[in-house]
């Protein structure tokens, strides 16, 4: 049977439900899965959005399964975050390895990580016996299956035993055969779908493509993020706190494996250098983020932190050239070679940034702290080049999917982004849910600008009244950590019958787990708690967007892009923050309602959305039939 027939067959209304409990057939899902089958056979770049409740996971995994099956090919599908793709590896895939395994088709799937996400056993090995590990991390290391650190009982391992390239022993490893990485780069070897990360996908691209084995097609999910996560990979940061941490951990590297006195003098002298360096820059920068063109200092950043790169790699070459003489494969010997590496990467960031090329936003972030916490980052203007040359001829079929793609109806923006090539096909699949029947859209309009010395009061007294009348089961989204935290400070001795849930409190997986739980529970953040939450169920009830998320104009990268966009000709409101801003109001929208039996009340705090011009923008976004009413 050909794929299209199969697709066809799986879908129709009466052989899902036959095998789905509760299984209500969607026409959208169908439309969906059948574009999806059609770049798997015929190859091109497919742009889908596909409203919340169209079932989008389904209709991409099927027809990839069946495709790779058939054929005896590769897909890959990357997801937005970890766990989105442990999501997908750990609901979705087996639901589709059952369904189509009833039907004789047996698939194989496998999901794959960044390398030093994976347990090396070498390393802790090394760790256990210099005393660096606990007793329940090793209790953890005998029991896991797949040896992601994620799931280990202490966060931040992956520094001290994550697997990495310039660590490992390869074929000489008395552990290669129980080795987690290499289990899992086989099992991703033998599997027709393999389940990647943005993060992942994009080091693939620009690490001459050996993140992943050879596959044949690519699906991206929530493909609205990829641009952001190209600009992370691209970029590049040097701590230099860090670089302190890293001469400390050489210096005990050094001394049991008795390095000679030169080289521990020259450590030494570093850790002095840097010392210095932290609390001369600490004079000549200000807190906070700054960009070069705001530095009143420029000229001696760049000049001292060109020196300090210099000093950095000459005792970071001297520690090689001490590791080639010694020629061993001792783990303490590899210890010190990742040490090394640590500090000639971050030399060569700091060089780079004190070069200042033409293409990168350069900008420097200083914290307050016992230590001076002061970091160099360097990012990409643009991504859509590197993305258009490389993601979309590394294979012949690209299907990029997400429940917001779109902005006021037209794909124009993400395909600019992410350089999405001309013949690419759009296809729109509106959600299956009655926004009409299930939601209501409430303009606050008394909330008066946010940069008004009135407005922290009024914003205050429009929560409180909200809460008060809606009581827990409410997501209130910030788009600033500062109003957040004061708002949030007032709210809490003014209900102390609501148990706040706050962004930064905890972590995010473990704060939405124990809110899905608590009627009293109310679920506060910023920035990424605008998306990938998913709380269907009583358990969300309200949610309260406190602004239009513009991107603020002061950020580094975000002033860079502007005047890049200026230069290209474009207007950089209209071009940039405006649809950059409407897709994150769409995700933020979107995290109320989640199945057909979901029903609430969406308070927006902004009347920007009424007064100006571009507030239909946002309007025209929503899905259709919302109804709204606007309230003082
Ligand atoms: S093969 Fe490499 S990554 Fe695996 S355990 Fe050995 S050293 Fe670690």
């Amino acid at each position: 049977m050909e794929l299209m027939e199969l697709i066809e067959e799986f879908f129709s209304p009466s052989s899902l439900s036959q095998v789905m409990e509760g299984y209500e057939a969607r026409e959208g899902q169908r439309v969906m899965a059948r574009e999806v089958a059609r770049v798997m056979e015929e190859g091109g770049v497919s742009l889908v959005e596909g409203g919340t409740g169209v079932g989008k996971t389904l209709a991409y995994l099927v027809p990839s399964a069946l495709f790779a099956l058939e054929g005896d090919a590769r897909v890959v599908i990357s997801t937005s975050t970890k766990s989105l793709q442990d999501q997908v590896v750990n609901k979705d895939l087996p639901l589709v390895q059952r369904l189509l395994g009833e039907g004789g088709r047996h698939f194989l799937a496998a999901a794959l990580k960044g390398r030093n996400n994976y347990l090396c056993l070498h390393r802790l090995k090394a760790a256990v016996e210099r005393g660096k590990v606990d007793r329940d991390v090793v209790e953890w290391a005998h029991k896991t299956v797949h040896g992601d650190l994620e799931t280990a009982p202490k966060v931040g391992l992956s520094h001290l035993l994550g697997s990495r390239w310039e660590y490992c022993l390869g074929k000489s490893c008395g552990y290669r055969e129980l080795c987690f990485y290499q289990r899992a780069w086989k099992r991703a070897e033998e599997a027709h779908l393999v389940v990647v990360n943005h993060h992942l996908l994009l080091s693939h691209l620009v690490a001459e493509k050996k993140g992943l084995p050879f596959f044949e097609r690519l699906i991206v999910d929530e493909a609205h993020r990829l641009e952001r996560t190209a600009l992370e990979v691209l970029g590049e940061s040097c701590v230099i706190s860090w670089l302190l941490r890293q001469v400390q951990g050489l210096t005990g590297l050094g001394l049991a494996l008795g390095m000679g006195t030169d080289f521990l003098q020259d450590l030494e002298d570093l850790k002095g250098r840097l010392s210095r360096s932290l609390t001369f820059l600490k004079g000549l920068l200000p807190q906070g983020r700054v960009a070069v063109w705001e530095m009143e200092a420029l000229e001696e950043v760049e000049e001292e932190i060109s020196n300090l790169s210099l000093a950095i790699e000459e005792v970071a070459l001297r520690g090689e050239g001490w590791l080639r003489r010694q020629g061993e494969e001792a783990p303490l010997h590899r210890e010190v070679a990742l040490g090394v590496g640590e500090l000639l990467a971050g030399a060569r960031v700091l060089e780079k940034w004190a070069q200042g090329p033409r293409e990168m936003v350069r900008w420097a972030e200083t914290r307050r702290g016992e230590v001076p916490w002061i970091s160099f980052h360097l990012v990409p203007l643009e991504v859509s080049s590197i993305l258009g040359e490389g993601l979309f001829t590394m294979v012949d079929g690209v299907v990029l999917t997400s429940a917001t793609l779109s902005v006021a109806g037209s794909m124009a923006h993400i395909r600019e982004a992410l350089g999405v090539p001309f013949h690419a096909r759009e296809v729109f699949l509106p959600s299956e849910f009655d926004y009409e029947e299930q939601v209501r859209l409430v303009v606050v309009r008394s909330v008066p600008p946010p940069l008004s010395p009135a407005y922290q009061e009024r914003l205050l007294e429009v929560l409180s009244s909200i809460l008060r009348e809606r009581g827990g089961g409410a997501l209130l989204l910030f788009t600033a950590y500062r109003v957040m935290e004061g708002a949030v400070e007032v709210l809490r001795g003014e209900f102390p019958h609501l148990n706040f849930y706050v962004q930064g409190e905890e972590g995010r997986d473990a704060l939405v787990r124990t809110f899905r739980e608590d009627p009293w529970g109310v679920l506060v953040g910023v920035e990424s708690f605008w998306e990938g939450i998913d709380l269907p169920g009583e358990c969300l009830k309200t949610l309260v967007l406190v602004k239009l998320p513009f991107k603020s104009p002061q950020d580094p990268l975000v002033a860079a892009r502007s005047r890049w966009y200026q230069e290209q000709g474009k207007d950089p409101f209209t071009d940039y923050l405006l649809p950059e801003a409407v897709l994150v109001f769409r995700q933020g929208f979107g995290r109320l309602i989640r199945t057909k039996e979901d029903r609430g009340v969406v308070y927006l705090l902004d009347s920007r959305v009424l007064d100006k011009g571009y507030g239909r923008v946002f309007l025209s976004s929503l899905p259709p039939g919302v109804k709204m009413d606007v309230v003082e």
